[in-house]
């Protein structure tokens, strides 16, 4: 039986007027009927949010009590963390061992953004004039436009959801038209958590409808995207019509440099987790593996063996270590660039072809491809997908060299024992992230962005809350001398 998902708006859970199906892609069969929301139902979440924004419900309640709101919401994230996982894996793909690993950490985001609301501080400014007291108001920016991709969507609404709260925003949240259900699911635990009607409004819809609404929309004061870099010169586009204030947080072709003293074993596993977790769609894959000559062929020949041993199959079983691509747009796409590549030269070390005996869903091989030059579209495109390009450098400079050589700039590895190469590096790689010794770590108190066509402001961490609030000066005279002549500025 196909199961059935509403809108959450205005505080109330609605169908919209037109649905459409929602695909497993484990399976290639319809499993669920999502809502299509249109311009009026976009409209309808906004002024909902935009009435919350000024209600006494929510603009009276002090940072202390909107953290305790939050406090609740994480705790019900973590008590419903299975459900929500098992939903992810069947509309996404994503293997369960991720998802309900994923999402009880999620909850320490809310947790975290909770600490934060009553920690958020204006100032008290040494004017220069004897008789005037001057302070910082920290106030909330106004109504958010939250819009994310299909991947990790709970993960990366909570960095949005987060700070806007604590700021004391409303916001209404776009799921993607591709595995929506988890998020809006979770609109049950934003109810639950007790926030009053329309400060979190959550739906889903197409892009150039329902996305565009949102983004355009008179009364929203700030849009923070998460998507691909087309997308957002779209986005960037549209807040021309509001002025909205804009964070961009987009793709990566994040290079993964090791060199001839890291161990063989360790940063091979370190490598298969950062290309073939999630079946490769995480935006800091490390999907340019930059490897030193001395040991290139002890680390590939580990890779490959390591690729070949890759549990595929069934997302929503434990053991399974790769699930399916999330649609099948996406494998034709990873498909037509990597035959693109090997027209060009790559040569292919594993994979490269879907898996036998996996019925009609969108599986593909963890595949890896040694490239000798950076215009190979498997180097020079993001392709989402679980794809390894490989290139052999000698030196650090060429290595270096190799990782700049992008216009993306969102994570990047270093493997070394060398201390001191490992900090010159970490100064020289143009990325918002240089993990050393380490791949895909993140914690709600590290900011999160990137470099270049990665995007446009950071996620996560403090300062991200102050992207959700504008200032307002106020100014207080104490003489109670009469005021003097009217033409002279104060
Ligand atoms: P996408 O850009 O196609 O879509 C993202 C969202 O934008 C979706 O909700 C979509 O409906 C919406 N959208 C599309 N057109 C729109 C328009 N004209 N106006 C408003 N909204 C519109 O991205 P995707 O294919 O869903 O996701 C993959 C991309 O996301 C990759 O590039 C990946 O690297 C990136 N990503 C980045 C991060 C990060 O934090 N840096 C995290 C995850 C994914």
């Amino acid at each position: 039986m196909l199961q059935t998902f509403r809108h959450y708006i205005d505080g109330g859970f609605s169908d919209a007027s037109q649905t459409f199906d929602s695909i497993n892609p484990a399976t290639g069969e319809v499993w669920a009927s999502m809502p299509a929301a249109s311009a009026a139902d976009v409209d309808r979440a906004v002024r909902a949010a935009d009435r919350a924004l000024f209600s006494p419900e929510w603009a009276n309640l002090t940072a202390s009590q909107r953290g305790k709101l939050l406090y609740r919401l994480a705790d019900l994230v973590a008590a419903n963390a299975q459900e929500l996982a098992e939903l992810e894996t069947a509309d996404t793909g994503k293997i369960i061992r991720e998802t309900r690993s994923q999402i009880g950490y999620v909850a320490e985001y809310y947790r975290y953004y909770a600490g934060v609301a009553d920690k958020i501080q204006g100032a008290y400014l040494p004017v220069d004039k004897p008789d005037m007291e001057v302070f910082l108001r920290r106030e909330p920016v106004g109504v958010v436009a939250g819009i994310v991709p299909w991947n990790s969507q709970l993960f990366l609404s909570a960095v949005k959801i987060g700070p806007a709260l604590a700021a004391g925003c409303t916001i209404v949240i776009k799921a993607s038209e591709e595995g929506p259900a988890p998020l809006l699911a979770f609109a049950r635990l934003i109810h639950e958590a007790g926030f009053p009607a329309g400060v979190v409004n959550i739906l889903t819809g197409f892009g150039a409808d329902c996305g565009h609404a949102l983004t355009t929309h008179p009364l929203v004061a700030k849009i923070a995207f998460t998507g691909g870099p087309e997308t957002a010169r779209h986005i960037v586009r549209n807040s021309a019509e509001n002025l909205a204030a804009t964070s961009l947080e987009l793709g990566g072709k994040s290079p993964v440099l090791v060199f001839d003293d890291a161990d063989v074993d360790s940063v091979s596993n370190a490598i298969i987790a950062g290309i073939f977790a999630a079946t490769g769609q995480s935006c800091v894959a490390g999907s340019r593996l930059l490897v030193q000559r001395g040991i290139r062929e002890r680390l590939l020949a580990k890779l490959v063996e390591k690729a070949r041993a890759i549990k595929i199959g069934d997302p929503q079983n434990v053991d399974t270590e790769m699930g399916p691509l999330a649609t099948a747009r996406q494998r034709d796409h990873i498909e037509a660039v990597l035959a693109a590549s090997l027209a060009a030269g790559a040569k292919l070390l594993t994979g490269g072809h879907r898996p036998e005996g996996m019925g009609n869903g969108f599986f593909f091989e963890p595949t890896i491809v040694e490239c000798a030059t950076s215009d190979i579209p498997s180097v020079a495109q993001e392709l989402f997908g679980p794809v390894l390009s490989v290139m052999s450098f000698d030196t650090e400079e060429q290595a270096i060299a190799l990782a700049n050589g992008t216009r993306y700039g969102l994570a990047s590895g270093v493997f070394t024992r060398d201390l001191t190469r490992a900090h010159r590096l970490t100064r020289r790689l143009r990325a918002g992230i240089v993990w050393v010794n380490t791949y895909r770590a993140v914690s709600p108190i590290v900011p999160f962005g990137g470099y270049q066509l990665s995007g446009l402001g950071r996620e996560g961490g403090f300062d991200a809350v102050l992207d959700y609030t504008r200032t307002k000066s106020v100014w207080i005279r104490t003489s109670d001398d009469p005021i003097a002549d009217p033409f002279v500025m104060r």
